[in-house]
């Protein structure tokens, strides 16, 4: 490290030797910094007020030059300290010089870095189709909450007091509710079903409503379960609603869905919040209803033809009577509801085999569906 040296001569030789020796010493140092750590232990070094080398030089070499030859070594010094100071300000860190004559030399004619936009997920995407199949038809989308009372979630919807759905093996229920009376008490909904409930507190009849939303039920994740799935439920009440109307709207539903060559059919089934009820069942749209994939037989039908599709049925008159104070008076309106599995629709539409796919976030299998 360079030191300052007491000058005994103050020729202008020996001066000029001692300059060139500091100018040399600085330079060396300024191209050794290799951080802002050592730029800044190197700038105090040379340019400290207190104790720093040119403030030594000033000390050293100048008050204490013998008073003839003052005037010579303060021109020195001076020349010596305007080059020191441009040396140690121009000094910077190797990566912060490369960067600046990056920045200095922007090419705009280059292509430039495209980030990749995200899409709407399959499983979402086809909650959106179906839901503006029924919003295209005049319904309006309802939606509520996923932790729902049990009096919303299964007593409302004319769940007996001991059905089995309410098992724990079936729901899954927030922890330390039993000091709650049970009607009070809080869980994951299994359906979109309380939404229905929800709405017709808030609206009297006539009402329309379609309710998409993720539920949960207490099902160890596999191939085609998954502990939180998607549903997608419809509402429709009114005077003189009857079955005919309900067959008539998911006929069509169906059609603008799959397409207008799908047929539908419809066979009795049970659900406590519907009387009568109805599985429908829609004619293979991978197949197109013979079952068979060339030589090979259909396996999303299970080579019937026939894919079920959805539940569906009549409202059931006691469901009513939970929201008569609303205006849904039995003895006056009649409606319909359904509801269906957004996932398993999104299953047969990609071809999918594995509802885990849809949930374990690998963007190189959701790519695909961009
Ligand atoms: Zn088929």
């Amino acid at each position: 490290m360079y030191d300052v040296p007491t000058l005994t001569d103050y020729s202008a030789a020996a001066l000029e030797k001692a300059a060139a020796e500091c100018i040399r010493a600085c330079s060396g140092e300024a191209a050794e910094v290799r951080s802002e750590a050592e730029l800044k232990a190197f700038r105090d070094r040379w340019m400290a007020r207190k104790n720093g080398i040119l403030t030594q030089i000033n000390d050293l070499w100048l008050k204490g030059a013998p008073k003839d030859a003052k005037r010579e070594a303060g021109i020195r010094v001076n020349e010596l300290k305007s080059r020191i100071q441009e040396l140690v300000e121009g000094a910077h860190v190797g990566h912060v010089a490369a960067e600046s004559y990056a920045a200095d030399h922007v090419d705009i004619s280059l292509p430039g870095i495209r980030r990749p936009i995200g899409a709407e997920h399959p499983v979402i995407k086809t909650m959106h189709e179906m839901v503006g199949v029924f919003t295209r038809l005049g319904y309006s989308v309802a939606e509520g909450p996923v932790v729902e009372t049990d009096y919303y979630n299964f007593e409302s919807l004319n769940f007996p007091v001991n059905h089995p759905a309410r098992d724990t093996q079936d729901t899954l229920f927030i922890a330390g509710q039993q000091g709650k009376p049970q009607r009070e008490r809080l869980l994951l909904r299994t359906h979109t079903s309380p939404v229905q409930i929800r709405t017709m507190e808030k609206m009297r009849p006539p009402l329309r409503i379609v309710i998409p939303g993720p539920v949960h039920r207490n099902d160890p994740p596999d191939a085609s379960h998954s502990p939180m799935f998607h549903q997608i439920e419809g509402l429709a009440v009114d005077t003189n609603i009857t079955f005919g109307d309900l067959k008539g709207t998911l006929d069509h539903a169906m059609k603008e869905f799959f397409g207008s060559s799908v047929k539908t059919s419809f066979r009795p089934s049970f659900f406590p919040f519907t009387e009568p009820s109805a599985e429908m069942y829609v004619s293979c749209f991978i197949c197109g209803g013979s079952g068979r994939r060339g030589a090979d037989p259909c396996r999303p039908c299970k080579q019937t033809g026939w894919i079920e599709i959805l539940g569906c049925g009549m409202v059931d008159p006691n469901v009513f009577e939970f929201v008569k104070d609303s205006g849904y008076d039995p003895r006056k309106v009649s409606g319909f509801a359904f509801g269906m599995g957004a996932d398993r629709i999104a299953l047969l539409k990609y071809g999918v085999d594995d509802i885990q796919l849809f949930f374990q976030g690998d963007v190189r299998f959701l790519g695909q569906f961009v």
